[in-house]
Parts: structure tokens; sequence; C-alpha cells
């Protein structure tokens, strides 16, 4: 199996985490291709080169990025607009450039929307967000893991690697997934009357 990226991989990440990664390649046979270089031949190819845009801010004409986002402000709102917000890998927001397209970053944008719409629905001045980020997690198998633990710019500091990486990005995902089930079961509405309860009442009624 080969791997191919047009700049360095694991470039981004710590030097000892970016070690552990190319280390966990070789022990999994993984060839690496970085710089552009392609490997000669291939009998099945995956592309995984990333986030695409939806097209719908550049045709709309509005301010956006070489890349198709959203330009907004800090408070999320298209500068020179009253009612037009921009949210998650849509938007880019200016003066937070570390803000990289990512659920982590999406999730935090949404309740601050919501805020800030409320905010200007009561005539006052929307909140600038501010958020950064805390780790990011690869998985190398169900027995290694790298969680890559951040600044609030996304700039790399320690890592957990090994088993320990495993463990940990393994309690991240359910912790993920936990809050997820919890919340929809939270905000869940109550369930509708059974068939058979339907039946009685209607006949109770005659
Ligand atoms: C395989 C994969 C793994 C990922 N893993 C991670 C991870 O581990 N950690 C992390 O932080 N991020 C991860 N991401 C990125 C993360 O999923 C996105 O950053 C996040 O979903 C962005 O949320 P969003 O609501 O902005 O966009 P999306 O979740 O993409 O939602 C946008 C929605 O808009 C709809 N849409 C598009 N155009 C139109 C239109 N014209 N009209 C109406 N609807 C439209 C789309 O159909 C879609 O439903 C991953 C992404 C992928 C693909």
């Amino acid at each position: 199996m080969s791997l191919v990226d047009r700049s360095r991989i694991g470039g981004d990440l710590s030097p000892a985490a970016e070690r552990h990664l190319r280390g966990s390649l070789d022990r999994l046979g993984v060839a690496t291709f970085e710089g552009g270089r392609l490997p000669a031949a291939s009998d099945l190819t995956i592309d995984c080169s990333g986030l695409t845009v939806a097209p719908l801010a550049a045709a709309s004409g509005l301010p956006v990025d070489e890349s198709g986002r959203l330009r907004v402000d800090r408070t999320l709102r298209v500068p020179g607009t009253s009612r037009v917000w921009g949210v998650g890998d849509a938007a880019v927001l200016d003066g937070a450039p570390h803000l990289r397209m990512s659920c982590a970053a999406a999730q935090a944008m949404v309740p601050h929307l919501v805020a800030a719409i409320r905010t200007v629905d009561a005539g006052r001045t929307p909140p600038s967000l501010d958020v950064g980020f805390a780790a990011r997690c690869i998985s190398l198998g169900r027995k290694d893991g790298l969680v890559q633990l951040v600044r609030g710019d996304d700039s790399p500091t320690t890592a957990i690697t090994g088993s320990m990486g495993a463990v940990t990005k393994e309690l991240i995902c359910r912790y993920a997934w936990g809050c997820m089930t919890w919340l929809s079961r939270l905000f869940a509405a109550p369930r509708g009357p059974r068939a058979a309860t339907m039946l009685e009442t209607e006949a109770a009624r005659g």
C-alpha cells in the first residue's frame, strides 16, 4: 500500500509525533510518496484529498476566499450585511486563519451563530467568536493511535502515541458519540400513542 501526499506526510505534527507516524506507517508496510511523487502503478486508487467547499457562496456573488468559502467577520456575519451569516466549512473568518475546516470548528460556530442572531434581533451588537483547538487525532490501527495536542491556534505541542494514543482517541470518539446520542435523547419529542392504545380510545369513544 502507498500513501501519496503533495507535501510532507505528518509535516504539520510535532517532530516526535511525525516520527511516530512514520514508524507506524513503516510497520504497517505503507510506502510514502511525498512532494508530488507518484508510485509507478496502482491496482486500486482511493482519493481522500480533503474537504471541498460547496459552490453556493461563490455563485451568490457574496465575498469569498480563493477556495470559495464565504468571508465573514468574527461575529460570523458577512461584513456590510445585517442578516447574512456563514458557519462551518462554508465560511472563513477574517482574523481567524487557524480555524480550518473541521467539525470541531463547525460545532463551536453554530451555538455562537444562534446567540449572535438573537443578540441582533434584540437590537444589540453581536459578540465575536473566540474559539481554538485542543487536539488532532490519527488512528493507526486498533492498538496504535496518535493524539496531537495543539495550542488554540492549532500549532502542535506534545503528543500521546501508541496504545495510549489509541485509548485516548477511542475515548474522544466515544465521548463525541455519547454527547450526540445523549443530546438527541434530551431533545427528542415524546413518542406518539401506540396503535393498540388508539384503537382502545376509538372504541371507548364509540
Ligand atoms: C471522512 C471525513 C472524516 C472527517 N473527520 C473529521 C474529524 O475527525 N474531525 C473533524 O474535526 N472534522 C472531520 N471531518 C470534517 C467535518 O466532517 C466537517 O468539517 C464538518 O462536517 C463541517 O460541518 P458543516 O456543517 O460546515 O458542513 P457539512 O457537514 O458538510 O454540511 C453541509 C451541508 O450542506 C449541504 N449543502 C451543500 N450545498 C447546498 C446547497 N446548495 N443547498 C442546500 N444544502 C447544501 C450538504 O449536502 C451538507 O449536508 C471529516 C470529514 C470527512 C468527509
